[in-house]
């Protein structure tokens, strides 16, 4: 094995740095021309390494690559690759991304800089959305879950001559998974060469994990990592009970007392995201015609391709750029041109449970290296400033480095795939950090409760097909027995509708109240999954229509998506001979369908209106979007399609049931086979 020194092919002095700040002040024009486009690419400083590079990769059966972000790996290795052959005689060159925007803004940006059709020789793939061709896509974006998926189809990945997992230091279950299974897979094919890819990855970890078991010299690190400029970091004296509008606050500020240089601010969502943007655009419109102003822009996983792109785009000269941001831009997505990072401190992260067996999105601080990786987007091409909105003192509080996904998730659904796989063997699987026991253990009860797996942990039928499903366990459990239920019409449309997210927009103009009016006309008193499933006829029978999601507050978006995604479970439906019926308003019917999936989501009303759920008798409330917010559920018992933990733990989408149903299709069944 052998090592970069960091620092020896780096960027060097920051002369080098300095030179390379001039020609970003140069490239932030609008360029048009193919020409400027290529001296723009050839400025990254990956090109210094370019060579260095290539001949690693032929030499060596693994290489980590360590990079300060904006450097270009992601967008210029894979160009690399497949300029030098790799993609050579029908093979491919994948490269992962932990999240779906960055598979897909860098896959757009290198379409244009490989001068390819997006969807022809550069492609993306993420859940629910192909723009990669089978014969022609050389170079292919996509997430790690689909990757994922593809082993099953293919065991040996046999497509991909290069991998590239990239953004490996977040850690996510199926980068983690992923980098285990190529593992395995190496050893059958050695040709297939591994990138593992990062801006601050723990290399000596990933070293130690590939050396093992390799032959010698096989696995090597590159380290390109460079100088940064200095960003100075600036503390709240005081906590902030409201952060969000905190950041609007601090945006405004610097926007008046501060030179020129645009934004970035890091929220945790897209509630906050919009709420901060709603300040703004407050602020924006009091400005006097002869200031100069600022553009607040949105960037978060829920977006449209189009306005994804718009933080890319150049402002009318005089305009400041204000990119507020969920954690995307923290490493996956490099904006240029920020001078000033405000950032909240907190990030949404899904954590797990498994005493209580309760999952959720939580609202959580960033760990000490989030919070540096954050501050150092200001530092890119000149001096910065990051605004954090906590006191200093609370910096010592945080967490070294974020856990890996796979110690606090759910992992009912990745075993059930690692079964599939034919890793049948937990305990034998090479983990690059193992998950905790009970995690497991807990994992493997609920799919031998829920008739995935039979009493010896072996795979049954239904957790053979189910595996293959792009949906969690949960809902496509709720696929599988719409067929005794006789409603998989409308099981499709709800998982279809689960699966996109914020359906329920305020357009713009209308006042909050008149949107509330519209979304009542599709509510159903028995809970939010019919209310979803009435939104969803209503956009069919009025013609799939952009107007009439507008006068009913819904939006076009993400109604079209749940089409889409509703049309491709119809052929795992038909795949898996599953008859597709329609239980004729018969709700009764529909809700014990939703509880063979929903189960282990059970909670009951208290008196104070709060539930508390059936699993690990915790406190929750209900989001005020739900159309039970105000309402006692006759029976006093729902199931809910998730949490979020942020001062409180709020379920959302709710659907009130009969309790003995749980005991029916959820409950018994986890008795019987755990009893055996
Ligand atoms: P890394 O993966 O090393 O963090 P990237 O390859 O993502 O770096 O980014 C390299 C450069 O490409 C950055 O300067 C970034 O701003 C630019 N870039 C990426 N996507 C786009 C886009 N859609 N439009 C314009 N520039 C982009
Ligand atoms: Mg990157």
């Amino acid at each position: 094995m052998q090592f970069w020194k960091p620092g020896t092919i780096g960027p060097g002095s920051l002369l080098d740095r300095a030179s390379e700040a001039e020609d970003a002040v140069l490239s932030s024009a609008p360029m048009s021309t193919t020409l400027s486009l290529q001296a723009q690419k050839q400025r990254l400083p990956i090109f210094k390494h370019r060579d260095k590079l290539l001949r690693a990769i032929e030499t060596h059966g693994v290489l980590i690559v360590v990079g300060q972000t904006g450097c270009g790996k992601t967008t210029q290795l894979p160009q690399f690759l497949y300029e030098s052959g790799w993609a050579a005689e029908g093979s491919v060159i994948a490269c992962t991304q932990p999240r779906r925007v960055a598979a897909t803004s860098v896959a757009t940006r290198v379409a244009v800089e490989v001068g390819s059709i997006l969807g022809d020789e550069v492609g993306y793939t993420i859940r629910f959305e192909d723009l990669s061709d089978k014969h022609r896509t050389r170079i292919r974006y996509m997430t790690d879950g689909i990757l994922f998926r593809e082993a099953l189809i293919d065991p040996l990945l046999s497509r991909y001559s290069v991998i590239m997992i990239d953004e490996a230091h977040e850690r996510s279950v199926y980068t983690d998974l992923l980098l285990g299974v190529i593992k395995k897979i190496r050893q059958k094919r050695p040709a297939l060469r591994l990138i593992v890819s990062s801006a601050t990855i723990d290399a000596a970890a990933f070293l130690e994990y590939f050396s093992s078991g390799s032959p010698p010299g096989d696995v090597m690190v590159a380290s390109l990592e460079g100088r940064m400029y200095p960003v100075e970091v600036a503390y709240l004296r005081e906590p902030t009970p409201d952060y969000v509008q905190t950041a609007a606050e601090v945006v405004n500020n610097i926007h008046t007392h501060n030179g020129p240089g645009d934004i970035l601010v890091f929220l945790t969502g897209r509630e906050e995201i919009e709420r901060c943007l709603q300040y703004l655009s407050e602020v924006v419109s009091q400005f006097p015609q002869n200031l100069p102003t600022f553009s607040p822009l949105p960037l978060y996983s829920g977006l449209g391709t189009a306005e994804q792109l718009q933080v890319f785009a150049p402002m009318q000269p005089g305009v400041r750029k204000v990119i507020i941001s969920t954690n995307i831009a923290e490493t996956s997505v490099t904006i240029d041109g920020i001078k000033y990072v405000v950032d909240s401190g907190f990030v949404k992260l899904r954590t797990y449970n498994p005493t209580t067996l309760l999952s959720s999105l939580s609202i959580v601080k960033t760990s000490a290296a989030s919070a540096a990786q954050r501050a150092g987007r200001a530092g890119r091409t000149s001096s910065g400033v990051c605004h954090r909105l906590y006191p200093s003192f609370v910096l010592e509080s945080l967490p070294v480095a974020t856990s890996p996904e796979l110690t606090r998730t759910d992992l009912t659904t990745p075993i059930l795939r690692l079964k599939s796989l034919g890793i049948d063997d937990l305990m034998k699987f090479e983990w690059v950090t193992s998950p905790p026991a009970e995690s497991v253990l807990r994992a493997i009860e609920g799919l031998v409760a829920s008739g995935m797996l039979d009493a010896e942990g072996r795979l049954t039928d239904m957790g053979e097909k189910v595996a293959e499903c792009p949906v969690d366990v949960n809902i496509a459990r709720m696929l599988f027995t719409s067929k005794g239920f006789r409603c998989g019409d409308e099981i499709l449309s709800i998982a279809a509708m689960t699966t996109v997210q914020d359906v329920f927009v305020i357009p713009d103009g209308a006042p909050g109240a008149l949107a509330e009016l519209e979304r009542r006309k599709f509510t159903a008193e028995e809970g939010d999954h019919i209310t979803l499933l009435n939104a969803y006829n209503g956009f069919i029978k009025y013609g799939k229509s952009s107007s009439w999601c507008r006068s009913h507050a819904l939006s076009f978006r993400a109604m079209s998506r749940a089409v889409s995604v509703r049309s491709q479970l119809k052929k795992y439906m038909h795949r898996f001979s599953l008859p597709i019926e329609s239980c004729d308003g018969d709700a009764r019917r529909l809700r014990q369908c939703l509880v063979t999936g929903y189960w282990q989501n059970s909670a009951k009303w208290c008196e104070d209106g709060t539930y508390v759920s059936v699993q690990g008798k915790i406190s929750l409330s209900v989001h005020p979007n739900s159309v039970l917010f105000t309402r006692k559920p006759k029976s006093g018992w729902v199931i809910y399609h998730e949490m979020e933990e942020t001062k409180k733990k709020q379920i959302r989408v709710l659907t009130e049931i009969e309790p003995e149903w749980l005991l029916e299709h959820g409950y018994k069944l986890r008795d019987n086979h755990t009893s055996t």
